[in-house]
Parts: structure tokens; sequence; C-alpha cells
């Protein structure tokens, strides 16, 4: 095959076959050993079997295709949603040794016909390919023809309709199982909503095939969840203790906005602080997308503002934090974002900014669409599950894995509430307060007028509607601005407090205030000991790259080594090696090849191919 320019070239012959799963776990990929159900999976479809994966994001899901796809006869058939996607795992595999290469829309005609000349030549052990160029005449015809070791169907909840991530061309796929009955095919995804579930098996023809749900956990990933108050500020507060010095942040960052204004705005402000900072939202062109991919992809350090069009296809390990900058809109899809953090292992953060107004907001919305009644109620109650783990007194991790059907799961001892737990308090006299300030004053004003009326602060517009003459004035001046803030946020959360968002953002009470002013529902409070956007205690920073020996001089020799590296070959750094096996690297300090090959993630081609390189580095540091 000829050089296209991004890939090193497959390398002729193909790896000796194997069929020892472990075997090729250790040789190609260097892995000492399987993950969770990794194994199970493996083994079932090595043998033949087909079925359904659900892990998390980072959960390990590639290998359970593509160590299978080594250990049998022919090619495996991998489809993906995204090219981006489909040209990262491609290069990833050729630096491991692997004969792989992918299929699409984008790929130069000439290219095209290289790449399916290696397939009928028997040359290729993986092949990527679009759903779209897949369900071809032609192309399935192809394959008849060909000795098939798998089809692979990656994100397999496209095929869905229930899910947010419908895509039509997915349902094409239903004719593999007629026309390849006997060739495993296996459907992944970080989707474990029963109903999505339910309906990829049906619509892919694996009704009587196992479904292996790996543990929904992820343990490295930290989760904090915060009020809003200067979001600026409390970027740049965790931006501080990520990225540490300018230009020293290891791995990528993302944050999510809400809208698509928000996400160029973001990025901008960032870049005039020294990121190097992306934006993507589903507004921009195909080509604008593409290269923000691509180039979120590549970056050595770079943090992508984006909406949740950003998504699929992140697939780099070192993703080292994920900041949602407004609520989203259920468990699920918050834990899929933040879940792209942290795939290597290696310690990640899940930063989590809410107000009252986000609340009150995403309730509207949802009462405003025009979905059905029953679809509404599902919203509902995904919204009211988001919003009690943002307002958790108790694990957030717990609550979290709860919606994912995990139930006996310990305090996790990784969240901003495990670390320091905050006190709760008998809030109902202050709520009380707060209630009937906001009815003496019309159920007309915000939140800002309401505390100034609490706190007895004498200003125009309180003089103006004489609020000074009210029983409530000055009532709440035990109380900081920010803690009768915290109280307003509670109450919305718990539905006694409405906010009009069509209108002002004036506070409006709902039925469920009536027991709390007649005293017959107590309300507990969290404390606000802590101001938001301040570490927890104990925490040291800047830590940087998430446990990543940032400032290591062997770390940083090997990882000015990559870098140059991976630019000659126009590849993304972490295909090369990534930062987890670069810091065991470094710290092993390994004299001779042997010794390094023992390294987890060195493979014997990464070996042959870089192993001098590795070594003359670590030499030049002694
Ligand atoms: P997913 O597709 O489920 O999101 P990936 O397949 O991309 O996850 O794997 C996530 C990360 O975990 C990758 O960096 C991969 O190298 C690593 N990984 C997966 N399985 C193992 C294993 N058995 N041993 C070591 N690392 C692994
Ligand atoms: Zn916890």
């Amino acid at each position: 095959m000829p050089d296209d320019g991004r890939f090193p070239p497959v390398t002729r012959p193909p790896m000796e076959a194997s069929t020892d799963p472990v075997e090729v776990l250790s040789r190609v990929f260097g892995h000492p050993g399987f993950r969770g159900r990794q194994e199970e999976v493996v083994r079932h479809v090595a043998g033949g079997g087909s079925g359904l994966v659900l892990m998390p994001t980072g959960g390990g899901k590639s290998l359970c295709f593509q160590v299978p796809a080594l250990c049998r006869e022919g090619v495996g058939v991998v489809v993906s949603p995204l090219i981006a996607l489909m040209e990262d795992q491609v290069a990833a595999l050729r630096q491991q040794g692997v004969a792989a290469a992918a299929l699409h829309s984008d790929l130069p005609e000439g290219e095209a016909r290289t790449v399916l000349r290696d397939l009928h030549a028997g040359d290729l052990k993986l092949l990527y390919v679009s759903p779209e160029r897949l369900v071809l005449e032609g192309m399935l015809a192809r394959l008849e023809e060909l000795p098939i070791a798998l089809f692979a169907v990656d994100e397999a909840h496209c095929v869905s309709q229930w899910g947010h991530h419908f895509r039509p061309e997915y349902r094409g796929l239903g004719v593999l199982s007629d026309r390849f009955p006997r060739t495993p095919r296996l459907a992944l995804t970080a989707t474990a909503d029963q109903r999505t579930v339910e309906d990829i098996r049906r619509q892919l023809g694996l009704q009587d095939d196992p479904v292996f749900r790996g543990g929904f956990d992820r343990p490295n990933i930290r989760i904090e969840a915060v009020p809003r108050e200067q979001e600026r500020a409390q970027l740049r507060a965790l931006l501080r203790e990520e990225a540490g010095p300018k230009g020293s942040m290891v791995g990528a960052g993302i944050v999510y906005c809400g809208t698509r204004n928000k996400t160029e705005q973001t990025a901008e402000w960032l870049r005039a602080d020294g990121f190097d900072a992306l934006a993507f939202h589903a507004g921009m062109d195909g080509e604008a997308k593409r290269d923000a991919h691509r180039r979120f992809a590549r970056g050595d350090s770079v943090v992508m503002c984006a909406t949740i069009a950003f998504g699929m296809g992140i697939d780099r390990p070192d993703v080292r934090w994920v900041v949602h900058l407004d609520l989203p809109k259920s468990p699920e899809s918050w834990y899929q974002e933040i879940g792209r953090a942290g795939r290597d292992g290696l310690p990640a953060r899940a930063l989590l900014l809410y107000g009252a107004g986000d609340i009150a907001l995403a309730r509207h919305r949802i009462e405003e669409s025009p979905a059905a009644p029953e679809q509404k109620r599902i919203e509902r109650q995904r919204l009211d599950a988001m919003v009690a783990i943002a307002e958790a007194a108790t694990c957030r991790r717990q609550i979290l894995l709860r919606c994912f059907g995990e139930d006996d799961i310990p305090p996790c001892g990784n969240c901003d509430v495990c670390l320091s737990p905050p006190r709760l308090f008998d809030g109902t006299v202050a709520a009380q307060k707060m209630l009937s300030a906001v009815l003496r004053t019309g159920r007309r004003f915000g939140v800002g007028h309401v505390v100034d009326v609490l706190r007895g602060k004498m200003t125009e517009k309180v003089a103006q509607f004489a609020h000074d003459r009210l029983p409530t004035f000055g009532v709440g001046k035990d109380l900081s601005e920010f803690a009768w803030r915290g109280v307003a946020r509670q109450l919305v959360a718990r539905g006694a407090l409405d906010v009009a968002v069509e209108n002002h953002g004036e506070l409006v009470p709902t039925d469920a205030a009536r027991p709390i002013l007649k005293g017959e529902e107590k309300v507990l409070l969290r404390e606000e000991v802590l101001r938001a956007g301040t570490a927890p205690a104990g925490r040291a920073s800047p830590r940087g790259g998430g446990g990543a020996p940032l400032g290591d001089r062997v770390f940083e020799a090997l990882r000015d080594w990559r870098r140059g590296e991976a630019q000659a070959q126009q590849v993304p750094a972490y295909v090369i090696f990534q930062d987890r096996t670069l810091a065991e690297i470094a710290q092993a300090r390994p004299r001779s090849l042997d010794q390094l090959a023992a390294i987890p993630g060195v493979g014997r081609t990464k070996l042959d191919r870089y192993g001098d390189e590795v070594l003359r580095v670590l030499r030049g540091c002694d």
C-alpha cells in the first residue's frame, strides 16, 4: 500500500495469525491483561458468537472487536459513524502493526481503490467503513466473496430513533444478519437506556444473543458540582489547577456550553487567556466541524468549547477534564459527556456549574416542547434526577450510578461531597422567609431584589416600591447574599419556587411552597460552607496532567520526542505512546529493549519502531 502521507505504511506481511486472545493482547497492544468483561466478550466473538456490549465511554470497547478480529481468519469490518474517529483508530492500529484501513466518502478515489485492492488481496485485518458505504449493494457483494472475521457496529445507539444520536444510515445495517448469518456481529454502545438497548437488538437482529454489560463506574473521574457564580472565574480556577503554568497543560479539556454562541465566546476568552481553544457546534459547516475535530484529536494541549453536538468520535484517551457550564438535561447525557475524560485510567475531573435559572429553563423547555405526554414525563424524570445529583448532600456517584441500575455502590471518596461533606441545617425558617418575601413583593421580582429586601438593603428599587415598609424587610440580615441565593436555588431545585424564564426571571411560588409556609414540611438546606470555585480541602494544586508527572524531566523529554514524532507522521501524539505509557517509561527508565518491552502499552511493533529512539532519549537524561 502506498504511503498516503497520513499514516505509516501497513507493515507487510500481515502479522502472523494467532488464535490466543491473551497472546494477541500482549504482543500487539502491549497490555498485560484484559479489563472487566473484555475477555468474556473477546472469547465469545473469537468463538463465532454475536452480541451487544454496553460499556461506559472509556471502558475499553475497541479491544472487544479488535482482538477477536486478529484471532479469526479474514477481515474484521467495523462500522463507525464518524470519519475522524475512523482515521484515528486506523492510525493507532497501524502504529501497532495492524493492517488497517478506512473506507468513507472523504477518501480520494485513488486511495479508495487501493483499499479495495488490499481488501481483495487479503492484506487487511481491519476495515473501518461508514454505514452508508457498507450497505451499498456492490460493497455487500464484494464482502460476500471474502472471509469476514466479524462485523462490529460501533456507537450502535445511532440505530435507535429513541436516543439523541439517530443516524438514518444505521437503519440499513439490519441487512447484515440476513446476508451474513454465520459471521459474528458485535454491537457496541455506551448507552444504557433500556429502550435504546432493545431497539438496537431488534434492529440488528441480536435478540437471541447475549448482552455484555460492563460496570458503569469510572472511578478515576472526580466529579464536582458547584453553583454557578462567576462562570469565568470558576473555569479559570479549574484551569489553574489542571493546566499549571501557561502552555504546560497535558492532554485536552472540554467545556460544554448550553448554546452555540457561548461556545464561540468561551473559546474566544480562553484564547485571550493563552489557551489553544476551539469551538464546535452543530451550526458549523461540515468542513469546519471536521477541521475542529482533527485539531482537537491532534492538539497536544487543547481546549474544546462545544455544545453536546460534540461527542461521538472523541477518542483521545487523555482528555483530563470536562466542564459543563450549563446543566445537562439528564444524568445519562452528563455521564456520557464526562465519560470522555480520563479514558486512559489516569485521574481526570468533571466539573458541573449550575444555577436556579438553568433548572427552571430546562423545566420550561420540556413543558413547551411539542413532545408527547409520555415523552415529557420521562424527560421530567430525567431532569429531576439530574437536579438531584447537582443538589446532592450524599455521594454524587452513588446517585448517578443508581440511574444506571447499580444500586450497591459504597460512597466513592472521589466526588466533592465525599471529599468535603456539606453540613445540613434545618433551613425551614430561612425557606419561609424567602417564600414570604416573594409573596409580599407580589411575585414580580427576580432573586436579586428579593434578596435585597430580605437583607434590608436600601436600593432604588426598594424605595420605588416602598418595600422597606414590608414586614419581611431586613428579616434576613443573618445570612449573606450568597447564602440567600443558595436558599432560592434549593427551593427551585425542590420545585417550591418557579422562575418565570419567559419573562424577567421573577420568582413564583408553586403549590409545593404551601406546606413549607404552613410549617408542615421541614426543609433541610446545605450549608454553603465553601464558596464555589475554591478547591475542596486537601487538594494539591496545580497538579497538572491528571497525575501524569508534569514537570518530570524524563517525562518531559519523552513528550518532546513524541511531539516531534507525531508531527512528522501527522498522527495524534497518543497513537505513538499514551501519556500513561510515557509516565511508566519515565519511572522505570529501562536500559534495554527487553526491559522496555515489559512496560504496558509497548507492543512488539512499537518496540521495533521506537525502542531504540526511546532508549536514546532516556540515555540523554542521565
Ligand atoms: P471505549 O471505546 O469503550 O470508549 P476505548 O476502547 O477507546 O474505550 O479504550 C479506552 C482506553 O482504555 C484506551 O486508551 C485503551 O488503550 C485503554 N484500554 C482498553 N483496554 C485496556 C486493557 N485491557 N489494558 C490496558 N488499557 C486498556
Ligand atoms: Zn462520592
